[in-house]
C-alpha cells in the first residue's frame, strides 16, 4: 500500500507536456512564462513567426516554428501533449479586424486542425481563446452598455468576420466534448493589454495605441492627438496578469468543461478617459482631434462577471489605472529604445 499523500492537482500535472499555440504573441508569450514559473518542465511553445520576432522567449522551453493552419503541423504540435492552449490567430485591434475579415476568418483553419490533432493525440485538456466579439452586436449600441453575460451570444449577431470565427470555433470545441469526450475550455477575453503586447504596426489595440500616441507627442513636442471615433466609445480592459491567472483557473475547473465564460474586467472606461490617464502619466495635456470615419467597433462593451465569480470565486481585479501605468512605462521604454536605433520586436499588418 502506498502511504504517500495524494498529489495536489497542481503537482499532478507537473509532468504532462503543455503545448502553447501562438506563443510568439502577446498572451501566448505570457502564458508560456507563467507555466515555466510554476515549475512545469515540459512546455512546447509554437508560433508561425520566426523565433527572432517572438515577443517573449522563455528559457528551457521547446520552441517550434510551425504554421498551425496546416494539418500536419498540428499533428506535430500535439505529439504527446497533455494540455493544449490555442492562442494562435491572425488578429489585431479594430483597425485590423475591420479591414482584414478574411484573414480573421481563416483562423478557423488553426482551431479546426488543432482540436482534431489534440483529440487524436489523447490530450486531456484543450483551451480555446475566444473573445467578447462573439456577443450580439445589437446589444452594444450605447456607450452606457449593460454588461454582457455569457448567454448574450445567442441569438447570434457577432462582430463581422472575427466574431463569427470565434463563435464557430467555440461551438466546434463544445462538440468535441459532447461527441468525443475531450475536455475543452473556452474563455471570452475582453480587451487584454499589458507589457510585451503589440503597440505599433497596425495590429495594436486602443490602450497601447493611445499610450504610444501620447508618448510620441511627449517626445516630439507635438500638442495634438488624433482619436479614432468621437471618444465616447466604452470598453472594459483586462490586465495581462488577470488574463493569465484566469486561463489557468478556467482550464483546471471541471465545472467549466465546454462552457464559454467571460474573462474580463468589469471596469468600464471611455476612450476619452483612456487618453486622460495616458496624459497624466506623461504629465502633458494634448489638443484632442477626433476622426469619426476611423474604425471604432461597437459603441460600448463590458463584462458581466457574475458567472466567473460564482464558479471560481474570483474575477479580474487589476485597476485600469495601475495596469495602464505599467503598460505605458513599458511602451515608452520600447519607443526610446527604437529611437536610439535598437531593435524592438513589433508586428506590422
Ligand atoms: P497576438 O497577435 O499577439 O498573438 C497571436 C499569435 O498567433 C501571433 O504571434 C501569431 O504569429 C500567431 N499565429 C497566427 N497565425 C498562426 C498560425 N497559422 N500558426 C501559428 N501561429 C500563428 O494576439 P494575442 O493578443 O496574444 O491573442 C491571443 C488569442 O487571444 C487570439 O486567439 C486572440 O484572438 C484572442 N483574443 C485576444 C484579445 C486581446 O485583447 N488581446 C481579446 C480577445 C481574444
Amino acid at each position: 500500500m502506498n502511504n504517500e499523500p495524494a498529489p495536489t492537482a497542481h503537482e499532478a500535472r507537473q509532468d504532462g507536456l503543455i503545448v502553447i499555440a501562438g506563443a510568439g504573441g502577446f498572451i501566448g508569450g505570457w502564458l508560456t512564462r507563467h507555466f515555466r514559473d510554476l515549475g512545469h518542465s515540459r512546455i512546447r511553445a509554437i508560433d508561425k513567426k520566426p523565433l527572432q520576432n517572438w515577443y517573449q522567449r522563455t528559457p528551457g522551453v521547446e520552441n517550434l516554428c510551425l504554421d498551425l493552419s496546416e494539418r500536419e503541423a498540428c499533428v506535430r504540435a500535439t505529439e504527446n501533449a497533455a494540455e493544449v492552449y490555442n492562442l494562435a490567430a491572425d488578429m489585431g485591434g479594430m483597425g485590423f479586424i475591420e479591414r482584414f475579415r478574411v484573414e480573421c476568418m481563416r483562423s478557423a483553419l488553426i482551431n479546426t486542425h488543432l482540436v482534431e490533432a489534440a483529440y487524436r493525440a489523447g490530450v486531456e485538456r484543450y483551451f480555446f481563446a475566444s473573445s467578447a466579439c462573439v456577443y450580439n452586436t445589437t446589444l452594444q449600441q450605447d456607450p452606457n452598455v449593460r454588461a454582457l453575460k455569457e448567454s448574450d451570444a445567442y441569438p447570434a449577431m457577432a462582430e463581422r468576420g472575427y466574431g463569427w470565427e470565434k463563435l464557430f470555433a467555440e461551438m466546434l470545441c463544445q462538440e468535441y466534448w459532447a461527441e468525443r469526450h475531450m475536455k475543452t475550455f473556452l474563455a471570452r477575453f475582453h480587451n487584454v493589454y499589458g507589457p510585451h503586447g503589440t503597440w505599433d504596426g497596425g495590429r495594436e489595440k486602443a490602450p497601447a495605441a493611445i499610450c504610444r500616441k501620447v508618448i510620441e507627442a511627449r517626445h516630439t513636442g507635438s500638442h495634438e492627438i488624433m482619436i479614432w471615433g468621437d471618444g465616447t466609445q466604452t470598453r472594459s480592459y483586462t490586465y495581462i496578469e488577470d488574463c493569465i491567472r484566469g486561463i489557468d483557473r478556467i482550464v483546471h475547473c471541471d465545472e467549466l468543461i465546454a462552457t464559454p465564460i467571460n474573462l474580463g474586467s468589469s471596469e468600464l472606461i471611455s476612450v476619452d478617459d483612456l487618453v486622460s490617464l495616458a496624459e497624466g502619466f506623461a504629465g502633458i495635456r494634448l489638443q484632442r482631434k477626433y476622426d469619426p470615419s476611423a474604425p471604432r467597433g461597437v459603441a460600448g462593451r463590458n463584462s458581466d462577471n457574475t458567472f466567473i465569480q460564482q464558479v471560481l470565486g474570483w474575477a479580474p481585479s487589476t485597476a485600469f489605472q495601475d495596469g495602464l501605468s505599467k503598460t505605458y512605462a513599458w511602451i515608452e521604454q520600447q519607443y526610446l529604445a527604437r529611437k536610439a536605433g535598437k531593435r524592438v520586436v513589433q508586428d506590422s499588418m
